[in-house]
């Protein structure tokens, strides 16, 4: 249909983010494909170390599904998006297709080996999330290609993730975020990734902070020089949020926490996460 109908149609999924912008007018479709009525685009499956998620999926179905209790990041991300409403229309693929800066999945998900499978009348092709996502709001799809399934491989044993975003209430999307994943023997860090949202124009990976634990057995000395090193990968933009300065201290500060957290999950404890609240 999107073939058919040309450049003036978009895919319609939750519509959390497309009829917003639509009420706005900064889009202005002639056009919608409903996805919502193509049977079997909604599910979360196991198979061979690896989650997948239908492109349909929505937010509070993963922060429902048990999936999300043995992988708790996903939950942290999930059950902070938005409102109930909103989680319970929006969904990942919309999302990660919307690109939107400020948004939670990619940000999580870039912390994670994760492939995003792209459906078009002419081929079926897998892009790492690292690629899919190549400027603000924009991805690598073609006008008449989709989103179908994303593919996110479960972490090594002995590894544990946090996720945290600092927010000024719950509706809204979050000042700045941190995703943290680690893989942990005994007390020393053998894989570290970390990946900051809302203070780029794409989720910024912070690759000096992860050489910063790598190798290491963590405490208060090697987490100061990770924060220095978040502190100095982020580029915020200053808004009616803060300064670039707050949000610079925002993300290290998120950052040391995400990696307590992540360091009891690797070591099998359960701890619940909330976002923080202005
Ligand atoms: C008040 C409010 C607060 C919000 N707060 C947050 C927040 O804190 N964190 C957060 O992450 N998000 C937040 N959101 C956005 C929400 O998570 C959306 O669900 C999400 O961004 C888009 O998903 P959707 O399914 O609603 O997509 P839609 O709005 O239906 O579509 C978004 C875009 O993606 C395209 N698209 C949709 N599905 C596909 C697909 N399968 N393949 C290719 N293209 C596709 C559409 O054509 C459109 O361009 C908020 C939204 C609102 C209204």
């Amino acid at each position: 249909m999107l073939g058919q109908l040309g450049d003036e149609a978009k895919l319609l999924a939750g519509g959390q983010s497309l009829i917003p912008l639509m009420k706005l007018r900064f889009a202005n479709p002639r056009h919608l494909v409903d996805l919502n009525f193509v049977a079997g685009t909604s599910y979360i499956q196991e198979d061979n170390g690896a989650v997948k998620f239908g492109a349909l999926t929505r937010h509070s179905e993963i922060e429902n599904s048990p999936i999300s209790q043995r992988f708790p990041i996903l939950h942290d991300c999930a059950a902070g998006i938005a409102d109930v409403q909103i989680r319970n229309r929006g969904t990942i693929g919309g999302s990660l297709a919307e690109a939107d800066p400020s948004g939670d999945w990619a940000t999580v998900l870039l912390t994670q080996k994760t492939d995003i499978r792209c459906l078009s009348p002419r081929q079926e092709r897998t892009v790492p999330l690292s690629d899919f996502i190549t400027d603000a709001y924009s991805t690598v799809l073609e006008h008449d290609e989709l989103v179908r399934e994303i593919v996110v491989k479960r972490p090594d044993k002995g590894s544990g993730g946090a996720y945290l975003a600092f927010k000024r209430s719950a509706p809204v999307y979050p000042t700045v975020s941190a995703a943290v994943q680690l893989t942990m023997k005994e007390d020393v860090c053998q894989h570290a990734s970390i990946v900051l949202g809302c203070v780029g124009l794409v989720p910024v990976r912070a690759q000096e902070a992860d050489e910063a634990l790598r190798g290491r057995k963590i405490d208060d000395k090697v987490i100061a020089t990770a924060m220095d090193a978040v502190r100095t990968a982020v580029d915020p933009q200053p808004d009616m949020r803060g300064s670039a300065e707050y949000k610079r201290t925002l993300a290290a500060a998120l950052v040391k926490r995400a990696i307590s957290i992540a360091m009891l999950r690797a070591r099998g404890e359960r701890v619940e996460v909330s976002h923080i609240y202005a």
